[in-house]
């Protein structure tokens, strides 16, 4: 399958009608082929709107959620974007062309060097990629304009709280792994933190601790 200009049409059809309204985010999804993100046999999805798998028994999420959570996220040209939870690396190639630098964190070497040698191809610069456990940020990078996780926490991780700035955003999905999860928005303020829920989801849980590839 390639990403030509039919497939092009069906993938932004079905974005807009989940409610990706923001044209930034649509021309990032348009410019970034998830084709190159998915590996093998499903391959011939990439540009279905589901979530498919990737190695290390994880998965790359479905665009429209990859797409409605940067649309939440508000990313500006000047943002330093701390992402937890790299997987394939699609949903930091999408904010890479929206912010001025990405930080991108997995637990699974495996993956963070798979994810690299898509960056580099596609020559996304400003992408910084490593492996570690991001339930403690990235505390050498701190703090964060914007932080968005893409794996399951019970509550947002304290150490991601204290990295973000003062009128910096996180996205992040809250509950238990095995039941439908809501993700939160969290706003930091001089005084403190305010909480929106956005909408139900589904995502892999935030485990602590290296993986073992
Ligand atoms: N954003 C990815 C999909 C993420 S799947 C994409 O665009 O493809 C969730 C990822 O979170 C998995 O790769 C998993 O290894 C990672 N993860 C889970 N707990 C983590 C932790 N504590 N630190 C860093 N990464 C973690």
């Amino acid at each position: 399958m390639s990403f030509d200009a039919e497939a092009k049409m069906q993938f932004l059809f079905a974005l807009r009608s989940k409610g990706v309204t923001d044209t930034v985010v649509l021309n990032a999804m348009e410019k970034v082929d998830r084709g190159l993100f998915v590996q093998g046999y499903f391959n011939d999805r990439a540009y279905e709107d589901t979530p498919l798998p990737i190695p290390c028994g994880q998965t790359i999420s479905q665009p429209s959620v990859v797409a409605l959570m940067t649309q939440a996220l508000d990313v500006g040209p000047r943002d330093k974007v701390l992402e937890v939870g790299t997987g394939s690396g699609y949903q930091a190639a999408i904010l890479s062309q929206l912010a001025r630098r990405v930080y991108t964190v997995d637990r699974h070497k495996r993956l963070v060097q798979a994810a690299r040698a898509v960056f580099d191809a596609l020559e996304l610069s400003n992408i910084t990629a490593f492996t570690s456990d991001g339930s403690h940020g990235l505390p050498d990078q701190a703090p964060f304009d914007r932080i968005i996780v893409t794996a399951a926490a019970e509550d947002p991780p304290g150490p991601l709280l204290a990295q973000l700035k003062i009128g910096g955003i996180m996205v992040v999905p809250v509950g238990q792994s095995d039941t439908v999860q809501q993700l939160i928005r969290v706003t930091r303020h001089e005084d403190g933190f305010d909480y929106d829920e956005l909408r139900p989801v589904r995502f892999v849980p935030l485990v602590e601790g290296l993986g073992k590839d």
